[in-house]
């Protein structure tokens, strides 16, 4: 191995000391490529050797095991390329002796030291009679790698020598942990870059692959990037949408309130959901649910085609205001059949009381008082009717709830005065147990007056078929326990099926061909509006069913 030493011994001015580890010390401050750095180090240490010296620096990895980095400007590179990867367990130098047992090595004369017959091999051929070898420690005592100084005389370090070892050796440790920290954040820093690019690359398929319209958009609207979902969605390129603001593209209604949501962004704020509708490059319009948000001087908006799910939405209301309206003439064409049903009854009576009146007076002698008196009992049916008529429509009417203290009882026997021609049609033998001592109850009269009638027109209703026992229907008022008022109307009809049982109450459930299945749904509302109870049961020990219904008294 050759010794290069650039530069005569005689030609390099020696530098005062001071001035020397002055620029040691700067180069290291400075930073710069370790090589370099430690190179100089080794420059200058050889420069203010008295005798003549060869120094070189041995950094270790990281983990202390392998030698890297060889720094030995006295020495060709092949001196370097036989250390470098060198593994301190080999224990063939006083390097690695140096680098494994933390200790300076001090060989004062290496021909004279059988234990570094290795290290001969390479000493012998370049004149080398003595080496030192210094550990370099980091500030938390790690060995960083080794200094070592080979000389070409048998020789030992002065305390000159050591204090320059010492000092040199730490300039060295700051510039091989430097160098490490540079290296560390390095790789953190590449490490966080190809984060960013990942990131930045999970974003742009995010951007392109989505089927939301994504915007950015300036604080003024005017749109500044758009992802490929608007031509997909409205079929409009970007190169007709950037530069621009949205406004054109709005449908006409949406216009106002869309830059009513946008003046809001701009403030800061973050919006609601909102929608409005957008024209494609086809003329037609679509729906967008929009979400958007601020950011500095940015608006970042999503945007949903909702258009689909709004067709249904209309389709579902359109459905439903034609069920109300169907309901509606059902209901209707129910009144107007209970309307000619409850009047026929007097309307007849009118005509056959008319008739007889006409005979009356047409007869010779007229017979006047018995005209008189058919006439007024044309008068008393024709006043049924039209009490029939109030009635029905007070049952079929949406007016609000109306409170007043009543007499349970009275309530009951006007209804009962409705139904009685009705009655005796049907050859139902009513019976009336109305108690005596009942409480007054407060509550709206007609209301409550609309379940009696529906209970008795049920009950008259089971009992339509019935003809093998008398059509007996019960009507009972009582005072309950506490101070509650119940009224019961039971009759001798068909009875209740468990299945009838279960929705006797439910809204649309009959089992009549003309029924609606609402009677008893609204009843039972009704009474619950009066904090009461209304309930069925099957007759016990006889054929039909008791409907009864509770309300607590001046509630
Ligand atoms: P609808 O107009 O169909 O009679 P309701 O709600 O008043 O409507 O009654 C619902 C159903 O309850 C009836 O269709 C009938 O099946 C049953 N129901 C009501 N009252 C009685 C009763 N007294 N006896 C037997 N079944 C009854």
């Amino acid at each position: 191995m050759d010794v290069s030493y650039p530069g005569s011994e005689a030609s390099r001015p020696r530098r005062a000391r001071q001035e020397t580890t002055q620029a040691a010390a700067e180069t290291v401050a400075e930073g710069g490529p370790l090589a370099g750095v430690l190179e100089f180090l080794c420059r200058t240490m050889e420069d203010e050797s008295v005798d003549r010296v060869i120094a070189c620096i041995h950094p270790l990895n990281e983990d202390a095991t392998v030698f890297c980095d060889t720094a030995a400007p006295g020495l060709d590179r092949s001196y370097r390329e036989a250390t470098d990867g060198m593994l301190v367990s080999t224990l063939t130098g006083p390097c690695c002796y140096a680098a494994s047992t933390r200790q300076t090595v001090v060989v004062p004369d290496v021909a004279a030291d059988p234990k570094w017959v290795k290290f001969r091999a390479f000493a012998d051929p370049l004149g080398i009679r003595s080496c030192w070898s210094t550990p370099i420690f980091s500030n938390e005592g790690n060995v960083l790698g080794t200094f070592a100084h080979y000389y070409f005389e048998p020789r030992d370090p002065s305390p000159r020598d050591e204090r320059m070892i010492e000092l040199f050796a730490r300039a060295a440790a700051v510039a091989i942990e430097r160098s490490r920290a540079e290296a560390a954040l390095r790789a953190l820093n590449e490490t966080l870059e190809q984060r960013v690019q990942a990131e930045t690359r999970e974003r742009l398929q995010i951007w392109n692959v989505s089927q939301d319209l994504l915007v950015i958009a300036g604080l003024d609207g005017i749109c500044l990037n758009v992802n490929p979902a608007w031509t997909v969605t409205l079929g409009w390129s970007e190169a007709d949408l950037l530069g621009k603001s949205s406004q054109w593209l709005l449908h006409p209604d949406d216009r106002e309130r869309s830059r009513a949501e946008l003046d809001q962004l701009a403030k800061g704020h973050k919006t609601v959901r909102f929608e409005n509708r957008l024209r494609a490059s086809d003329g037609s319009y679509h729906w967008i649910s929009w979400k958007a948000a601020p950011d500095r001087d940015r608006i970042y908006a999503m945007g949903r085609d909702i258009t689909e799910s709004k067709r249904a939405q209309d389709a579902l209301s359109r459905a439903g205001a034609e069920l109300a309206r169907v309901s509606r003439v059902t209901a209707l064409s129910a009144l107007t059949a209970s309307i000619a049903h409850e009047v026929n009854q007097p309307l007849s009576g009118i005509i056959t009381n008319a008739e007889t009146c006409l005979r009356m007076l047409d007869a010779t002698p007229p017979n006047v008082d018995g005209a008189r008196e058919t006439a007024r009992r044309t008068i008393r049916d024709g006043g049924r009717a039209s009490d029939v008529i109030a009635r029905l429509r007070a049952l079929f009417s949406k007016r609000e709830f109306a409170l007043e203290p009543l007499d349970l009882n009275d309530a009951a026997r006007e209804v009962i005065a409705l139904f009685s021609n009705d009655f005796q049609r049907n050859r139902i033998r009513l019976h009336a147990e109305l108690a005596d001592d009942l409480p007054t109850v407060t509550g709206d009269r007609i209301q409550l007056q609309q379940v009696i009638l529906n209970l008795l027109r049920n009950a008259a209703d089971a009992m339509i078929d019935v003809a093998d026992r008398p059509r007996e229907l019960l009507i009972k008022t009582e005072r309950e326990s506490g101070d509650g008022v119940r009224l019961t109307v039971r009759d001798a009809g068909v009875g209740l099926s468990p299945q009838t049982l279960d929705s006797l109450f439910d809204a649309f459930y009959t089992t009549k061909s003309g029924g609606m299945g609402i009677g008893l749904f609204i009843s039972r509302s009704i009474i619950e509006r009066h904090h009461g109870r209304l309930w069925a049961e099957p007759n016990e020990g006889m054929p039909g069913a008791s409907f009864s219904f509770s309300i607590p008294a001046g509630n």
